[in-house]
């Protein structure tokens, strides 16, 4: 382990440990449980809203939409960051306020404390491609309704194609849950490996504002990253993204 990610692990407040073989047992076979394939969440609402779009039209689709009430409070919508041509994707929920203002996913605290987490394994925010299941804030940041993830889920659907990144990183019990289609707690979501949209791998793992009110957690985040390495090192894929 190089110092620097030894020093941001440290301040991450996470154990270090140096990581071995990925063919010792021990490191991978506790975790690397392969999930059966969940069912796709098909797209109920306005299936062919996203059909065809390049990157242009779709992001010109979000900031314009109005398919769901969530258009009338948003201040914009909030399209997505990073590279176009990323092999990690990192997908959360839903835009807060900060999000809502500045117009991209995962800024203030929680969006440094992914960087953290990205930086942790070697990628830069820049590496990765960051989008929500929702694109406008819900008010008071409470959580989707099923009808705005309907409405919403073609076009992170249609980023997913565009992208077509090797592992997606779920972060957050909503978002986890709504991929997976299922109410299954995100502490049983964690520590296996996923397939959804075309049976590309998903990890899961928590959301980093909720990390901020319990860093205790943030073990348990290191092991799903490593979880992600391994799964992406797995697939014959460079470590790090072009
Ligand atoms: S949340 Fe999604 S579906 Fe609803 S208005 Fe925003 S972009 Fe459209």
């Amino acid at each position: 382990m190089d110092s620097r990610r030894f020093a941001y692990l440290k301040a991450l407040d996470i154990d270090v440990w140096e990581r071995r073989n990925l063919d010792d047992p021990e490191v991978v076979a506790p975790m690397a449980v392969e999930a059966a394939p969940s069912a796709s969440l098909a797209p109920a609402v306005e299936p062919n809203v996203t059909q065809g779009l390049d990157w242009t039209g779709l992001e010109r689709a979000i900031k314009t939409c109005t398919l769901c009430p969530l258009h009338a409070s948003r201040t914009q919508g909030v399209f997505g960051v990073g590279n176009r041509q990323a092999r990690w994707m990192i997908i959360g929920e839903a835009p807060g306020a900060e999000e809502d203002r500045q117009g991209e996913p995962f800024v203030g605290r929680a969006g440094q404390l992914l960087n953290s987490m990205l930086k942790a394994i070697g990628l830069a925010r820049e590496d990765v491609f960051i989008a929500n299941i929702l694109k406008s804030r819900p008010p008071n940041n409470r959580d989707p309704r099923p009808e705005e993830v309907r409405a919403c889920i073609p076009y992170l659907f249609r980023q997913i194609e565009l992208v077509n990144p090797r592992l997606l990183l779920c972060v957050g019990r909503i978002a986890a849950q709504t991929l997976l289609d299922t109410d299954t707690t995100i502490g049983k979501l964690r520590g296996r490996v996923h397939h959804i949209v075309s049976g590309r791998p998903m990890i899961v793992t928590y959301h980093p504002a909720y990390l901020l009110r319990s860093p205790a957690e943030k073990r348990k985040v290191w092991t799903d990253l490593v979880l992600a390495m391994n799964t992406f090192e797995r697939l014959g894929a460079e470590a790090r993204p072009s």
